[in-house]
This record gives C-alpha cells, sequence and structure tokens, in this order.
C-alpha cells in the first residue's frame, strides 16, 4: 500500500484540500515509497497562523523547559536512530553507515541545543549614568519559515529548528520535495516530545508555491533556507524588498589541496570519501584536486586504483560505499557536465557513465568519474556539478594551490594535505572558505562550531554552533533607571 504522507499543522495530520499529491521514488531501486501532500499558499497561510497564535505563549515557557523538550526529543531520536537511518537510505540513497551519521548529527545537536536553554546569555555592561542598570538580551524572531534540501534531511532540519525552538520561536517548515517520508518520522518525533500544538508545522509541497509563499508571507521573520546557490540568491532577492532576515547555505565547489610532503595514503583516504562520499552529492564534496607536480603521477595512479574498487550498490547493503544519486534528472546533469568536460579537453581518466547494477532494477547509479588535465578557465572546474566527478589540476607551489583553490565563486569548505606547519597555518589563514581541514577530508563537520560558507555560498549567517543562534533572535538593549 503506498504510503502517505500528510501536512503536520497546528498538532494535526492534515492533506492539502488542494487534494494533489508527488509519488517519491528509493533511488536504489526505482521503487515507489510513497506520495506526499501537495500544499497550497493557503496551507501556509494557515500554518504560519498557526504559528503565530503558539508562539505567544511558546515565547514565554521558560527557557530551560523548552531545553528540556529538546533534550527528549534527543531521547527520541537516539531510540530511533536505526530506523530514521534506514528511511533516509531507503528515500535519498546515502549508504546506511552515512545514513546513521547524520541521524546522530541531529541526536547531538538536539542535546547541544538543551543546553543553550540554560544559557541564552546577554550581557551586562556598566552603564555611562549612575543609578543605571544597562544589558542585553536574545529576544526571539517569532516565526522562522524554514527551507531545507534533500541531500541532508534531518541534519539540516535540526540544525536549523533545534536553535529556532530553544530561543523561543514557532516554525514553519518546508522540507525537500524528494524526502517526504523522513519529514513525517522526524515531525512525528517532534509531537511525541510534547512540543506544544502549533509550535512545530509541516508543510510539504513544490519550492515555487510552498517555498516562495513561506519567503512572502508577511508574519515570516526569518526564512533559514539551505539548497542551491541559484535558488537561494532569488529567495534573498525577493526577501529584501520586504526587508526580510534571511539565511543562506548554498552551493560549493570544494578543493583538496595535496603538497609535495604530505602522507599520500592519509590524503587518499580523505579525497576517495570527500570525492565519492554520498555520490558526491554534499555541499561540502570534493570536486576539485589541487596536488603538487611533482606527486601528481604518483597519486594520481594511486587514487583511480582506488576509486576503481569502491563498491557501487543499494546504500541498505552494508558493504557499499557509494549509493544511487537522487533522481533521473541529477544523472541526466552529471552526465551533462561529463560531456562538457570532454568537451573542453580535460581528460576523462576513470567513470563517465550511468551504472547499471541490476538491470531488473532501474537504480540512479553513476560511476565514480575523475578527470585530469583540467585547468581554471573549464566549467567543469568552476561549476557545482553535485554528483562523483572530481577534477584534478596541477601546482608548482603552495601559493598557486591557494590561489587556484580561492579561484571559485563559492567559500565552503578547503583541505589541504601536508607535513609542514608552516604551510598548514598559512592554508588556516589564507583559504577562502568557511571551513578549513588540516590533513582531512573537505567533509565532516561537527555540530558545535558554525557550519556555513562565504562568498555566493552563504551570506554571513550559520547553520549549527552557537552562532545559529542569531539567525533565529534579535538582540534587545534594555537601561533600567533606579
Ligand atoms: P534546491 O535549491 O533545489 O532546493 C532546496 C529547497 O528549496 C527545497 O526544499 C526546494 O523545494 C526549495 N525551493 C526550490 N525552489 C524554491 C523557491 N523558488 N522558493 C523557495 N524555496 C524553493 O537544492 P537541492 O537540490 O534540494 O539541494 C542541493 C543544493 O543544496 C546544492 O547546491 C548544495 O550545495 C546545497 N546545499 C548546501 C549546504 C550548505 O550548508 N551550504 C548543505 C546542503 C546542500
Amino acid at each position: 500500500m503506498t504510503r502517505e504522507y500528510l501536512n503536520y499543522i497546528n498538532g494535526e495530520w492534515v492533506a492539502s484540500k488542494g487534494n494533489e499529491y508527488r509519488e517519491n521514488y528509493n533511488p536504489a531501486t526505482g521503487e515507489l515509497l510513497g506520495k506526499a501532500t501537495q500544499s497550497t499558499a493557503d496551507d501556509v497561510s494557515y500554518s504560519v497562523s498557526m504559528a503565530k497564535l503558539a508562539q505567544r505563549e511558546w515565547r514565554n515557557v521558560p527557557a530551560p523547559k523548552r531545553g528540556e523538550i529538546l533534550m527528549k526529543i534527543g531521547d527520541l531520536l537516539k531510540r530511533d536512530k536505526e530506523r530514521l537511518a534506514k528511511i533516509l537510505t531507503e528515500e535519498m540513497g546515502k549508504v546506511i553507515v552515512e545514513a546513521r551519521g547524520e541521524v546522530q548529527e541531529a541526536i547531538d545537536m538536539a542535546y547541544y541545543m538543551a543546553g543553550e536553554g540554560r544559557r541564552l546569555v546577554g550581557q551586562t555592561t556598566p552603564s555611562e549614568l549612575p543609578n543605571k542598570h544597562a544589558m542585553s538580551m536574545r529576544v526571539p524572531v517569532g516565526i522562522v519559515g524554514i527551507i531545507t534540501p534533500w541531500n541532508f534531511p534531518i541534519a539540516i532540519a535540526s540544525w536549523k529548528m533545534f536553535p529556532a525552538l530553544v530561543s523561543g520561536n514557532t516554525v514553519v517548515w518546508k522540507p525537500a520535495s524528494d524526502t517526504p517520508a523522513l519529514a513525517t518520522k522526524f515531525m512525528k518525533i517532534i509531537e511525541e516530545a510534547g512540543v506544544p500544538k502549533g509550535v512545530v508545522n509541516l508543510v510539504h509541497g513544490s519550492g515555487s508555491v510552498v517555498g516562495e509563499a513561506i519567503v512572502d508571507h508577511p508574519d515570516v521573520g526569518v526564512v533559514s533556507f539551505t539548497g542551491s546557490t541559484e535558488v537561494g540568491s532569488e529567495l534573498a532577492s525577493k526577501a529584501s524588498k520586504k526587508l526580510k532576515k534571511v539565511s543562506l547555505e548554498m552551493g560549493g565547489k570544494n578543493a583538496i589541496i595535496v603538497m609535495e610532503d604530505a602522507d599520500i595514503e592519509l590524503a587518499l583516504e580523505g579525497i576517495l570519501w570527500s570525492a565519492f562520499g554520498t555520490s558526491g552529492q554534499r555541499c561540502t564534496a570534493c570536486s576539485r584536486l589541487i596536488v603538487h607536480k611533482s606527486i601528481k603521477e604518483k597519486l594520481t595512479e594511486r587514487l583511480v586504483a582506488k576509486a576503481k574498487e569502491l563498491i557501487l550498490g543499494n546504500g541498505l547493503n552494508e558493504k557499499v560505499q557509494v549509493g544511487p544519486v537522487i533522481n533521473e534528472n541529477a544523472l541526466k546533469q552529471i552526465k551533462k557536465y561529463v560531456e562538457i568536460g570532454k568537451q573542453e579537453g580535460a581528460t576523462l581518466l576513470i567513470g563517465g557513465e550511468r551504472e547499471h547494477i541490476d538491470l531488473l532494477k532501474d537504480g540512479y547509479y553513476f560511476q565514480p568519474t575523475i578527470f585530469t588535465d583540467v585547468d581554471p578557465s573549464m566549467r567543469i572546474f568552476k561549476e557545482e556539478i553535485f554528483g562523483p566527478v572530481l577534477s584534478i589540476i596541477e601546482v608548482n607551489s603552495l601559493d598557486e594551490a591557494i590561489d587556484i583553490n580561492n579561484n571559485t565563486v563559492y567559500g565552503l569548505s578547503s583541505s589541504i594535505y601536508t607535513a609542514d606547519v608552516n604551510a598548514a597555518f598559512r592554508a588556516m589563514r589564507d583559504l577562502q572558505s568557511g571551513i578549513v581541514y588540516i590533513n582531512a577530508g573537505t567533509i565532516g563537520a561537527e555540530i558545535h562550531l558554525p557550519f556555513g560558507g562565504m562568498k555566493q555560498t552563504g551570506n554571513g549567517h550559520r547553520d549549527s554552533g552557537l552562532a545559529a543562534l542569531d539567525v533565529c533572535t534579535e538582540w534587545k538593549s534594555v537601561y533600567v533607571d533606579y
């Protein structure tokens, strides 16, 4: 029987009156998983009005008590970790070990933000005048509109939702259209934890209807968006006309630099995982490998050999290392970039084709793909492909490597492998990215540090870490004369 995924508005599971549904499929098998109600602008408007009503009480629940509810959410996520991971793998294809890791991030975020309920610190400062008390405090923005992508359907939702809740906001959340099942299960946990009705509202639907209605609604105080730079920048220009606060976490074109003194085995592990983990569909995925000329041949040879050994398949199988990409469109987009790379004169070393794992099933697999002889003017070097495609470029010095790393409109994550502490510190200072890794791959962020990027990856806000509170709170300064 086809599962039906409903909206959750004001504590009730409801279908949109529009009575339209969108089916979702298992990318590993092509099997139909279920169908989600497709909401209208009226559904958004109704959920915003319920969120507004609920916020009156929620903002006055003492913050430590709000934190206790997050603690309960963390406990329930932990209890259901394996089930959530399985839904995640079935629905978006990442291998089960990565899916468990992603659910763990949501658990960690719940516990971390629960603690913020006991801090949410402001400042008390000496006043300039006698008999006067001066202090600052964080206050909730009000209603946070959350719009999330399919590649981290629970981690990113939790990075945005938990800071919003602990600081006294209510939420209207639109998950990605490809991941309604996980959104529904996550919402059921939030309900079970005792979050009062109206405080979190889930609205399924398309970006152009539901997403835009959230951005347009005058009562949504802040929109927290993660997704492509194309959509994010359009959304930001709309919101700016209404002077609405927007937090944007968008695309990346991340690089790993490998210097001549690097530990090659260590670097190979990091490159493989960063380029081909989640089939290259991470915002932090490494798609540019910048290698010192003296070791390029050796490193490339070893990398190609290791990439050939990667096991592709259904991520529910524990032995599989690379799962499918999200859908047929993604396959076409990746293939298009492979053809562009060839036309631009890059040399294809491995991959470049759709992979048919099981001819009886219709999974969306793409072979791990490596290009060499790439130069910075090529589109495969500049544009986000969002698939398992890595481009190798050769350099003669650290300066050149840093320049090439920075020669992109994006600025999410960068890495350097080197044994030279001076080179490591230079890189730490000069790489233009929100996240820098030394002797590690470009992926693997921890929730207690700010997560996000510079340049066209973001607009300065951060998910996760204490910086996440800046998105969903305002500062209020208070003076008391006595
Ligand atoms: P996307 O931009 O297509 O969609 C993201 C979300 O926005 C979805 O929920 C979608 O339905 C919604 N949306 C689409 N059109 C909209 C509109 N006009 N108005 C409002 N909302 C709209 O991105 P995606 O394909 O889901 O995710 C992949 C992209 O996300 C990649 O570019 C990746 O780099 C980026 N990403 C960035 C980060 C980060 O932290 N920087 C993390 C994960 C993914």
